[in-house]
């Protein structure tokens, strides 16, 4: 839990920050701050993040201001909000998320200490990661990226040559369940392919996961762990939906020799709690956008962490806030699984911080400095953002 003010937060002022990334992708920022100049910091995801959902966090903050919560747990009472409203609806879970982190970091610089500390952790100069390749996959300003086994073999071998230590990819996204025969569709094979040259390209020990953002169903999810024994991948991200779909997530870990992860979009301590004492995965991926923020997403690393070792690692394929609130939460908690990062989207993403964003030989660097260490970078958003107010 973090720790417990007895003032308010008063909100001044809240403004969003858009910026453009690639393809139809953009980062979207929220500024929270109080009437003493504390500002802090989050980030708002998903396709209406900078209309529907900056609206809802504005009119959030709207009632904030008329009844001031005395920190970021405060929040959700505040607005009348229940943990089963939020596991319900996404952009409420996702707007409620934002103003959390961001009052987190507001309320650690007036307090003059680190986010991590903040939140109740040790301070720590850097958490290790994950390379994610699949956002140096995805469509950029000229269009799709070859997706060929070749291709993402040599995106593996830009992973292994930045310094990741455990690579991740997405291989699948040509399938689609349901399907008309049992076993693996024939849609798999190119995913399969792309995974073996993944292989290939990191050699026998890198340990390598893989995510099937839920495009497969129980018999399919079944068979294709049996096939991912083959290239020894040691983490099977959401063969299917597991929150939509717990019970067929269940079954699939019953058969499965590697962990199973997922749960990315979930909100609150109570719903991944379930998840690991059900026995439907051995590892949650808590995303500060949505889990209910950094202080929640603490209190999940803890609580999971007691029950069952190794089971929180944050999902993160983040704009630099998040990445960099999500390290604080993996310090605070301590966790022992590698924290995700998707690089190779954008040259220029350091600079969207200021101080710059510091990942090297695959960890990622916590600047000194009170909540989250780091702030947008003006001269950046300038440069290619777009600010409003509502
Ligand atoms: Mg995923």
């Amino acid at each position: 839990m973090s720790a417990v003010s007895k003032d308010q937060f008063n909100i001044a002022q809240v403004e969003f920050t858009s910026i453009h990334v690639r393809g139809p992708h953009k980062w979207v920022f929220v500024e929270v701050s109080d009437g003493d100049g504390h500002t802090g910091l989050a980030e708002l995801a998903g396709s209406g993040a900078a209309t529907e959902i900056a609206k809802l966090t504005a009119e959030y903050a709207e009632q904030l201001r008329l009844s001031p919560p005395v920190n970021e747990a405060d929040v959700t009472p505040r607005l009348g909000l229940t943990g089963a409203d939020l596991e319900a609806d996404r952009a409420k879970a996702t707007a409620v998320s934002a103003l959390r982190t961001a009052i987190s970091d507001a309320q650690a610089r007036r307090d003059g200490v680190g986010l991590t500390e903040f939140l109740g952790g040790q301070p720590m100069d850097s958490v290790m990661l994950y390379g994610n390749l699949n956002r140096s996959m995805l469509p950029d300003d000229d269009g799709p990226r070859d997706r060929s086994p070749e291709a993402f073999g040599r995106a593996a071998h830009e992973a292994i040559r930045r310094g990741y230590g455990v690579v991740k990819c997405a291989p699948f996204d040509e399938v689609r369940s349901p399907f008309e025969e049992p076993g693996l569709p024939e849609a798999a094979r190119s995913g399969i392919d792309r995974i073996a040259a993944v292989r290939d390209a990191i050699g026998p020990d890198i340990p390598l996961f893989v995510d099937c953002h839920s495009r497969f169903d129980l018999d399919s999810g079944i068979a294709l762990e049996i096939i991912l024994r083959e290239s020894n991948v040691s983490w099977y991200e959401e063969a299917v939906d597991g929150i939509a779909h717990p019970e067929v997530m269940k079954r699939i870990r019953e058969h499965a020799t590697m962990a199973v992860a997922g749960a990315e979009s979930g909100y609150g301590v109570a719903l991944f709690r379930r998840i690991i004492e059900g026995g439907v995965m051995d590892v949650v991926m808590p995303d500060i956008k949505f889990c209910g923020g950094a202080g929640e997403a603490v209190e999940i690393g803890r609580v999971l962490e007691g029950i069952a070792p190794g089971s929180v690692s944050m999902h993160s394929p983040s704009g630099p806030a998040s990445q960099l609130a999500s390290a604080h939460v993996t310090a605070a908690f301590e966790g022992t699984r590698p924290l995700e990062h998707a690089w190779g989207e954008v040259d220029w993403r350091p600079s969207v911080l200021e101080p710059a964003e510091r990942i090297e030989s695959g960890r990622i660097y916590i600047p000194e400095g009170p909540g989250l260490g780091a702030r947008l970078d003006r001269p950046t958003v300038e440069a290619r953002g777009q600010r409003w107010t509502l």
